[in-house]
């Protein structure tokens, strides 16, 4: 009966435990695992791979979650485990569940960096997102969430965070038109941002024949483990990367096939593709989200 009692009293502050799970995955690097929710169907914020790398002198950052709140457990995270300063926040990309998280960390004052053109996209969409948050986690923006980069990164560059760098690279329109991967000559580990989707069904908002060409440039990186956008942290990057080229080229096949033979795109939406649905998470609605936006623009091949 004690046992239970207490059972009972402590299930409420299990109930309201927020603290987000990380796990390390090499020295000084931990990762977080988001949920495979999509965007529009109860995402909460919580949906893509947050990391944290520690050097000598302080801590990088990489990508922040999908709200403040995400990204204050972040925080709240980090220093527990470590009290050295928040130097860099890191954004691979563009998209609201990897960067509504960086308000979070404005009070350390680290240095924010991103593609060269990430600024830019952040100002367009900037109202659209701050409209949307309250409606994809509950709470109303403040106006501040949306935090551009202080350093940007056109080719490469590299920061050093004592004893370790990392190396940037900037890419063109791939998976959006902000992409930047993160390299981490220590370990040899490759944070690839949405340019790898791991589990999870790619999704296209850049530009489909320019990720083709990025995924053969990742596969050129010798590295012993490889952290994705979302999904699985993996040993074996090159196989991973070999996936995502299977569906991209095989959508992109079936879409250009679809318009030579005069198919429309509401017919396309249903065949394009689904050779590959049952091998990812979330196919159906990222995949006819990927032929409604290739569409159009194959069309004019
Ligand atoms: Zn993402």
């Amino acid at each position: 009966m004690k046992k239970l009692l207490l059972i009972l009293t402590l299930l409420p502050s299990l109930a309201f435990a927020q603290e987000l799970s990380f796990k390390q995955i090499s020295p000084g690097i931990h990762v977080h695992h988001g949920e495979h929710k999509d965007i529009d169907v109860g995402y909460g914020g919580d949906i893509c791979n947050i990391s944290f790398v520690i050097g000598k002198k302080g801590i990088a950052v990489i990508d922040t979650g999908g709200s403040p709140k995400v990204g204050a457990q972040v925080r709240e995270f980090i220093r527990k485990v470590s009290k050295l300063p928040i130097l860099y926040v890191i954004n691979t990309h563009v998209h609201p569940d990897h960067v509504l998280g960086n308000a979070a960390f404005e009070a350390d004052r680290p240095i924010f960096v991103g593609h060269s053109d990430l600024a830019s996209f952040m100002a367009q969409r900037k109202e659209s997102y701050l409209n949307n948050l309250s409606s994809w986690v509950g709470i109303p923006a403040v106006g501040n969430e949306v935090i551009p980069p202080s350093l940007t990164v056109a080719t490469t560059k590299t920061i050093d965070l004592g004893g370790r760098s990392l190396n940037l690279t900037a890419y063109p329109s791939a998976h959006s038109s902000t992409d930047m991967a993160v390299f981490d000559t220590k370990s040899k580990t490759l944070w690839t941002g949405d340019l790898l989707f791991i589990e999870r069904a790619p999704s296209i908002d850049g530009d489909i024949i320019g990720w083709l060409k990025v995924i053969d440039q990742l596969s050129e990186f010798k590295t012993t483990l490889t952290v994705p956008g979302h999904g699985a942290v993996t040993a074996d990057g090159r196989t991973a990367l070999g996936n995502e080229q299977r569906y991209l080229s095989t959508l992109l096949n079936d879409v250009r096939t679809a318009i030579k033979d005069g198919r429309g795109m509401e017919e396309t939406i249903k065949t394009a593709g689904q050779s590959e649905s049952g091998k990812w998470v979330l196919f159906d609605i990222v995949n006819r989200r990927n032929v409604a936006l290739i569409y159009p623009k194959l069309e004019w091949e």
